[in-house]
């Protein structure tokens, strides 16, 4: 699976930031959330007012910690902050607090599926090594008119963790599917909302070209992609302008560059700068911090299964690769699917296809053309009631036929299963003795003398002649196994 141009080889490592989950910022009390009137997520701290000093939020640096354990990285007993120093209006102290030299998550491997050749078929899994994880603080934000630029410090101090991997991605298709694996990890263990939209998600893509199998070619820096398709254009693009470059004999410059997913070209930032140019120091106000052990446990029993570990339980279970993937693939359907497992184990497909096959469509057609359908979660489905609903099915007492019918119902009204059935006299007959008796009827039934003949001679088809007949005496509720299972006795 490469996209690479003939003769070279693609090299892509990412950095990726994400805003962690915390209800305050990193180094002050200040709330923070998308879309607030600007400058109002603020405070001293936050404005960087001479003589306030930073305090290190818990919150962040636990959910740091977790994201260390979700990737099965090494937790350093210790982890400190040093001063990036830069000067621009979007930094109100003139540096930026992160973790050059002792960062909270070290090594450690993201675990990604490769597109599959179909759709319906599982592709590669593996394991795309980090190289390390730091806790940093965001930066404000500019917006620039013919009128002067603006500013607004409600981003600045909201708690981020760079990712950084290493350069283990072979084409712009691989980087997306680590994207989208991290964004399920991350989102599924309540690490960060990542939204992509509102900026929780942002990338900076490492890419060069060598000779398959050479050493490390020089490699641009595509910086602040927001957006999946985003990061996948700008890697295409830039493969294809590094290829182009190379061919022509020219070396590539080791450089910052900018990409416009409008129009599809990138352009240089500026030369790329060097470590010593932000001048680095350990910062004075804030102590190392020692992460204690036992803290590390209890953090690492807070998170839940990963969304990889879960789809291989689901296929493990008989669950169709399809069914397995949807189910895992965001924070609400899958805690919603796994409720409603807990509450019927016994048929996990049975339950996944109701809601893959049946649910999915009956969502789709609740809502105008266009709009998007409601999640299983968000629907009025609760997963106690699509357990009950399996449950009665595996009972007998309802069709699959009536099955389906009573989930257009929960679909539309919500309720139970056991009320609807009793609303709408659903149940299905079992009884052997009253669907006897109504067999014996339709034998009886002249018309029908054709079709007994013809079995009884041996076609074993002609059976289902027969089985209509009853289920309309019935009106669609004899259990259709009792219906074959008597009529194959009565004829027999
Ligand atoms: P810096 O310290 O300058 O940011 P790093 O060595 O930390 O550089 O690497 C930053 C990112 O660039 C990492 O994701 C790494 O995997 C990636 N990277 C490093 N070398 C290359 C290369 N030759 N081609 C593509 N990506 C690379
Ligand atoms: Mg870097």
């Amino acid at each position: 699976m490469s996209d690479a141009p003939a003769g070279w080889e693609v090299v892509v490592g990412l950095e990726v930031h994400i805003q962690l989950r915390t209800g305050a910022k990193v180094f002050s009390a200040a709330p923070w959330g998308f879309g607030a009137e600007p400058n109002t997520h603020v405070d001293a701290v936050s404005l960087g007012l001479p003589g306030t000093l930073p305090v290190v939020n818990l919150a962040a640096l636990e959910q740091a910690i977790r994201l260390g354990l979700a990737v099965d990285a090494e937790i350093p007993e210790t982890c400190a902050w040093d001063r990036k120093n830069y000067f621009y209006p979007d930094n109100p102290k003139n540096y930026q607090l992160t973790q050059q030299a002792r960062p909270v998550v070290v090594g450690g491997s993201v675990e990604i599926e490769l597109p599959g050749p179909s759709r319906n078929v599982m592709g590669e899994h593996r394991r795309v090594r980090l190289h390390h994880a730091h806790l940093e603080e965001d930066v404000g934000k500019l917006t620039h008119s013919a009128g002067g630029s603006l500013v607004d410090y409600n981003r600045a101090g909201v708690p981020l963790l760079e990712i950084v991997t290493e350069p283990d991605l072979r084409s712009a298709a691989e980087a997306e599917a680590f994207l989208r694996a991290l964004h399920a990890l991350v989102t599924q263990a309540g690490i960060s909302d990542a939204d992509m939209e509102k900026g929780q998600l942002r990338c900076d893509a490492n890419v060069s070209l060598r000779r398959p199998g050479g050493p490390l070619g020089t490699r641009t820096e595509t910086k602040n992609l927001n957006s999946i398709s985003g990061v996948r254009a700008a890697i295409e693009a830039e493969v294809a302008r590094q290829a182009r470059e190379l061919e022509a004999g020219r070396a590539i410059a080791q450089e910052t560059r900018g990409f416009d997913a409008e129009t599809g070209r990138s352009h240089v930032l500026r030369s790329k700068e060097d470590a010593q140019d932000y001048r680095y120091f350990p910062d004075p106000d804030i102590p190392a911090v020692r992460v204690d052990r036992a803290r590390v446990e209890r953090l690492r029993a807070t998170l839940p299964e990963r969304p990889f570990d879960r789809q291989r339980r689901y296929l493990g279970l008989g669950l169709p690769y399809t069914a397995a993937s949807v189910l895992v693939a965001d924070a609400a359907t899958s805690a919603w699917f796994e409720t409603a497992l807990a509450a019927h184990p016994a048929n996990p497909v049975a339950l996944a296809n109701l809601v893959v096959n049946d649910l999915a469509g009956l969502l789709v057609a609740s809502v105008a053309p266009g709009e998007p359908a409601p999640s299983p979660a968000s629907s009025r489905v609760t997963p106690a009631a699509l357990a009950e609903l399996v449950r009665l099915v595996d009972a007998g007492t309802l069709s699959k036929q009536q099955a389906k019918e009573v989930l257009a119902e929960l679909v539309r009204a919500g309720g139970s299963p056991a009320a609807i059935v009793a609303a709408k006299g659903l149940a299905q007959t079992s009884d052997a003795g009253e669907i006897e008796a109504v067999i014996a009827e339709v034998l009886a039934d002249p018309a029908l003398a054709g079709s007994v003949a013809e079995f009884r001679a041996g076609n074993d088809k002609a059976i289902n002649a027969l089985k209509g007949p009853v289920m309309k005496r019935t009106k669609g509720k004899a259990n259709p196994a009792v219906v074959d299972q008597v009529l194959r006795r009565l004829l027999g």
